[in-house]
């Protein structure tokens, strides 16, 4: 009996078939191992910046470090140009600081009989032509990502925030 047996596998990142030579490999090429790698330190890397923010009545809070004063800062995201900051020396202070800026954000804001300005959420309807819908859906898809990722990955492109 011969063991010429010729294992068909399909490639974790790209889902073309490949003829494997042993049974643990998942990448038809060093190429797709290597760009599947990148893209998982780039998730790492969105999933850990997303955990890191303080969240209070609706409004998020980034956490930043400055290594030449060592304290920890961060600011009230989505506000634009009313800014709110606040800094602490370790989590716990930022995290007082944060509530009680925010609190006091809302305070004046009723003292002065204004109306508190509404963080962005970042959950947006986009219009978009049926065709770019369906190209971008396409896409989405060879790319193996939900349409939202897609148009996100897109946009940060675009914007240079990648
Ligand atoms: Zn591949």
């Amino acid at each position: 009996m011969s063991s010429n047996i010729e294992l068909i596998r399909i490639c974790i990142y790209c889902n073309n078939e490949f003829l494997a030579r042993t049974t643990t490999t998942r990448y038809c090429s060093h190429s797709c191992n290597q760009r599947h790698y990148k893209a998982k330190v780039k998730q790492n890397k969105i999933n850990t910046s997303n955990k890191e923010t303080l969240k209070h009545k609706g409004y998020t809070g980034s956490v930043e470090y400055s290594e030449e004063d060592n304290c920890l800062y961060g600011k009230v995201l989505g506000m634009n140009q009313h800014l709110i900051s606040y800094e602490g020396t370790t989590v716990e202070e930022l995290q007082n600081d944060f509530t009680t800026a925010i609190d006091d954000y809302l305070e004046d804001c009723k003292e002065d009989g204004n109306e508190p300005k509404k963080p962005y959420t970042g959950v947006l309807n986009i219009r978009i032509s049926p065709e770019i819908h369906s190209k971008i859906a396409t896409l989405s898809k060879e790319k193996k990502v939900s349409i939202n990722a897609y148009i996100k990955e897109t946009l940060l492109l675009h914007l240079n925030l990648l």
